[in-house]
């Protein structure tokens, strides 16, 4: 009998852990929270963009193979390492009678990506304040503006698109700001040029991106932020500054904005939890994987953006190679070298559009820092520097950051480099999950 891989995660990294250990021989089970297959980046587009209708297409496809069993809606919500055991709630995450099933791979990829980052700044919490990915996803999945005037801003290429996505649905985007001085972006991505030929494709969405801006006359800057929000109801003005390489604020060059919306986005962040639960072993925070994507736990594979931030055609590499490992295959040289030139467009994210260590300037005392709980900065610097409350597993049980609803997908990385760089803890339950769902029977492996 064949062996079985589950896939967990259908976006560029997952689909292509699919169709390579497919074509290696296994039986493959794919799972998504989602009902669409494609992930952060294709999911986007599907309903409004017919460019990407052979991308559904082909994901369909490949989906329908015979050895290929799809479950959309279903979400892995723990993993027992003990029995090597997959727990997964398929049906509508707000529906009710959400079935418990469980599944024992003989192999499993972990393919789970990554979210937008947003650092705090005074005034984030207010409405009118979004992530990129949330004013993206609001305009390119629902045609909504997040606002008339809107101002864009943070770190890396992303927010190109954002701005594209908002100009597309009638909003007036007042400037793009990156934070990173023109001499840091220049140097991360002109170095030997040519070892980004795997990411070619991406020089012709620049220069679209570029003719966008300059047609509706959005100005890009960089080297300047937003350090404040202001209003009271809602967004009304951002305060932007000039920033150093190190994004420490430069005296003097304040400027105010009249805005009703703002868009922020300092890059992403892994979504690892699971891999976690299975025990894998991270650096930084991705998943740490080996030259066939193992992870360090035998059986486990990881690819994508849980492995390092590098875009979807980086992802995908990663997806063949630990597709093909996964089924027990020995991936190609070609398949390696393929991953190897994509990685390099990662480095080359890392070096142009880092964080600039200084953000930590740009916070009061009463700057929120984990917005579920209203955990604000000065709470947690007070409890870091207690001797009592030493360790960040006391340090969020005193000051609750990152115990709230999102349970520190948003504030987890900024408390955790706030107070000293802990790691993530595990977690039994990766994803939330209802009590009356806990306690219902598990119907166990379908066949
Ligand atoms: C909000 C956002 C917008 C983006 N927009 C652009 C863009 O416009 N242009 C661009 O070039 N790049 C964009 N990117 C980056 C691009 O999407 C990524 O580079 C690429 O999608 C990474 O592929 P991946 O397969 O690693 O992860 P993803 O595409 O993120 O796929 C991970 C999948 O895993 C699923 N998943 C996670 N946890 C579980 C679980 N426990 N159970 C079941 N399923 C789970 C998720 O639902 C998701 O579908 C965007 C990223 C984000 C986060």
């Amino acid at each position: 009998m064949s062996r079985h891989v589950v896939v967990v995660g259908a976006g560029p990294a997952g689909l292509a852990a699919v169709e390579h250990a497919l074509r290696a021989g296994a039986r493959v089970t794919v799972l998504d929270q989602a009902e669409t297959p494609g992930g952060q980046y294709h999911r986007r587009s599907l309903a409004a963009d017919s460019a990407r209708q052979p991308e559904f297409d082909r994901h369909r496809r490949l989906l329908a193979h015979p050895r290929c069993r799809w479950w959309p809606g279903s979400t892995v919500w723990a993993f027992d390492r003990v029995e090597n055991r997959l727990h997964v709630l398929r049906g509508q995450a707000d529906g009710s009678g959400r079935r418990r099933l469980t599944l024992v791979p003989d192999a499993l990829v972990l393919a789970t990506g990554a979210h937008d980052r947003t650092l705090p700044f005074p005034g984030w919490e207010l409405p009118g304040v979004y992530t990129a990915g949330a004013a993206q996803a609001l305009a390119k999945g629902e045609r909504v503006a997040i606002g008339q005037r809107v101002l864009v801003a943070g770190a890396g290429p992303f927010l190109l698109p954002v701005a594209e996505s908002l100009l597309a649905v009638g909003a007036e985007v007042v400037a793009v700001l990156e934070a990173n001085p023109a001499a840091t972006v220049r140097k991360g991505w002109s170095a030997r040029p040519w070892r980004l030929a795997a990411h070619a494709g991406k020089a012709g969405e620049l220069a679209r991106y570029a003719a966008t801006l300059a047609r509706h006359r959005v100005p890009y800057r960089l080297g300047r932020t937003v350090i404040e929000a202001r209003g009271t109801d809602r967004v009304r003005e951002v305060v932007t500054a000039k920033v150093r390489a190190d994004w420490s604020v430069v005296p003097g060059t304040e400027r105010t904005y009249e805005v009703d919306a703002v868009c922020v986005g300092h890059g992403f962040v892994p979504q690892p939890e699971l891999a976690v639960a299975a025990g894998c072993v991270l650096d930084g925070g991705f998943v740490r994987v080996d030259g066939t994507q193992r992870t360090t736990v035998d059986g486990v594979f990881a690819a994508g953006e849980i492995t390092g931030i590098g875009g979807a055609i980086t992802a995908a590499a990663e997806g063949a190679v630990a597709g093909c490992a996964a089924a027990g295959g020995e991936p190609a040289p070609a398949l390696i070298r393929a991953r190897d030139r994509a990685r390099t467009f990662a480095e080359r994210l890392a070096t142009a559009h880092p964080i600039g260590s200084a953000w930590r300037g740009w916070l009061r005392e009463d700057t929120i820092v984990c917005r579920c709980e209203e955990t604000t900065y000065g709470e947690l610097t007070r409890a870091a520097g207690d001797a009592v409350r030493p360790g960040s597993h006391a340090l969020k049980l005193g000051t609750r950051a990152g115990l709230g609803p999102c349970q520190g997908r948003m504030c987890g990385p900024t408390v955790s480099e706030l107070c000293g760089g802990a790691e993530r803890h595990h977690r039994p339950v990766v994803q939330p999950i209802r009590l009356g769902e806990l306690a219902a029977r598990t119907e166990g492996e379908p066949e």
